[in-house]
């Protein structure tokens, strides 16, 4: 079931980097495997899947040490600053960092454990109340202040776009995202790069895609609805 999924949405992303006239090289699907068992990752992981996500710290740890190692790992979900310790040496991308200080923290970190680490800005391009990222306008100006840090490397964008049955109404978020990575690509700031977009989730990811999305996280289309405990 999960392999089917996998290869429906891997079709669908070819399609839509045709549509786009993009290489779909330039696209890398995220298996999002939040409150998933390990199993399900494995059946993933079986098909050459090797890019997972997941949103919260002691989630990821319990998983972390029982697949394999290969696996690239990815934080989605927000991440508070007293937590960074445990997933620093775990993480490939962290795409969630909304702050200074929790990139401050990350170097931090990351200059304990002697390595680098790779991070995405996240904006609230939508503006919703119920979401973390930065404000649109006020993004420039972080990615700025983190640039400064040594241990820190911004990799690109992430946003996540507000819940929608339909797709197209979410095109507008994705366009603008582009745009202000552009921007900022533009200003060539020491220690920024703008190479990736993370957008587009089950819903939306072909529009995201459409749009200049290079990471595409996608949890419900190959693992199945989540069931959270009541
Ligand atoms: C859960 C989650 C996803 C995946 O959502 P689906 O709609 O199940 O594909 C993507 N991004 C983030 C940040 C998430 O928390």
């Amino acid at each position: 079931m999960i392999k089917d999924n996998i290869s429906v949405v891997k079709s669908n992303i070819v399609a839509a980097c045709k549509r786009a006239g993009r290489d779909c090289n330039d696209v890398t699907l995220i298996a999002v495997s939040k409150t998933k068992p390990v199993s399900d990752i494995e059946e993933a992981y079986q098909t050459g899947t090797i890019d997972f996500g997941e949103n919260k710290v002691q989630e990821l740890n319990t998983k972390y040490p029982v697949l394999p190692q290969d696996i690239k790992w990815h934080l989605i979900g927000h991440l508070q600053t007293n937590k960074v310790k445990y997933i620093i040496d775990k993480v490939t991308l962290i795409h969630s960092v909304d702050s200074f200080k929790l990139a401050a923290q990350i170097d931090k970190e990351a200059e304990k454990c002697g390595i680098n680490k790779d991070i995405l800005i996240e904006v609230n391009v939508a503006d919703e109340d119920t979401k973390f990222g930065l404000r649109y306008d006020e993004t420039i100006d972080v990615v700025k202040e983190i640039s400064t840090l040594k241990y820190v490397h911004i990799k690109g964008l992430m946003t996540i776009a507000p819940y929608t049955e339909e797709p197209e109404s979410n095109r507008i978020y994705f366009k603008k995202l582009r745009e202000l990575s552009e921007t900022i690509s533009s200003l060539n700031i020491p220690n920024v790069e703008m190479k990736e977009l993370s957008m587009g989730m089950t819903g939306d990811y072909e529009v995201a895609i459409e749009e200049g999305a290079t990471l595409v996280r996608v949890g419900t289309g190959i693992f199945g609805n989540r069931s959270y405990p009541q």
